[in-house]
């Protein structure tokens, strides 16, 4: 499996702005191969982004998805519509939407199930918060997460799944601002992947489980943390809205 390396751009850039950066990133990135890129714009700019992006070594996400096809669910978006935009990523579980929308493990389980039956691959966000860490429940709170989220997944040889490790203090915009010691992000991905091959055959975790490493992610951080044993890639937030910054942490990650 390649590396994987995720922009996601939450709730900003309006559609020809983001169309805008996607044209930069295409321009800068297109010699970067055997590397997976992704750009999750908000909704309403992934039309613009898609026609961008057609035909490049940048694939396209969603930030969020619901599990029903269709019917009265305002305000949602189904997998199928996603698709027809030619979306193949989309992020479930971020920590913004568990804190805003109270999202919780059994609704995130339901999508990952959805986002696998339909064809996508869902990328799912997991991590402790501050008060979690300092009380010693990180472990307990990652084991739950990835427990109660892929309740009854059996994945397929043919179907992938991305788990985020995002410490939730570590996100830039919604956390403490302070940046994860690499020895501790080691520890927790030590402990990702332990649970992994306790809920699935290790093949399958090896072969079709990416895990990635997202909080205040730049291009300096990125050269120390792609070192870490088991880590596949990013999922960037802040950093992913500038081509250049982007880049460089494509570039670090092998
Ligand atoms: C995120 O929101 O998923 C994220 C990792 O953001 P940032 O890179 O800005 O910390």
């Amino acid at each position: 499996m390649n590396p994987l390396i995720i922009a996601n751009w939450k709730m900003n850039l309006r559609p020809n702005q983001a169309a805008d950066l996607a044209l930069d990133m295409k321009k800068i990135l297109k010699k970067e191969v055997n590397k997976d890129i992704v750009i999750c714009p908000s909704f309403t700019a992934l039309d613009s982004v898609s026609n961008v992006i057609k035909k490049t070594n940048i694939s396209l996400g969603a930030q969020n998805v619901f599990w029903k096809d269709s019917g009265a669910f305002t305000g949602e978006e189904s997998i199928k519509n996603l698709k027809e935009f030619g979306c193949e990523y989309v992020i479930v579980g971020h920590s913004d939407r568990r804190r805003y929308f109270y999202e919780t493990n059994e609704m995130i389980n339901k999508k990952i199930s959805a986002c696998l039956d339909g064809g996508m691959t869902p990328v799912l966000c997991i991590g402790e918060n501050m008060e979690e860490r300092r009380e010693g429940k990180a472990e307990h709170v990652l084991w739950s997460q990835l427990t109660e989220c892929l309740k009854n997944i059996d994945l397929m040889p043919s179907e992938q799944i991305v788990i985020a490790y995002e410490p939730v203090w570590a996100i830039s915009t919604s956390g403490t601002g302070q940046v994860m010691e690499v020895s501790d992000v080691q520890r927790s991905f030590n402990l990702v992947y332990q649970n992994l091959i306790d809920l699935w055959p290790l093949t399958i975790v090896n072969n079709n489980v990416r895990i990635l490493y997202g909080g205040s992610v730049d291009g300096q951080i990125s050269a120390e943390l792609s070192n870490i044993d088991k880590i596949k890639g990013f999922l960037v937030g802040g950093a992913s809205l500038d081509s250049q910054e982007f880049a460089k942490i494509i570039k670090n990650i092998q």
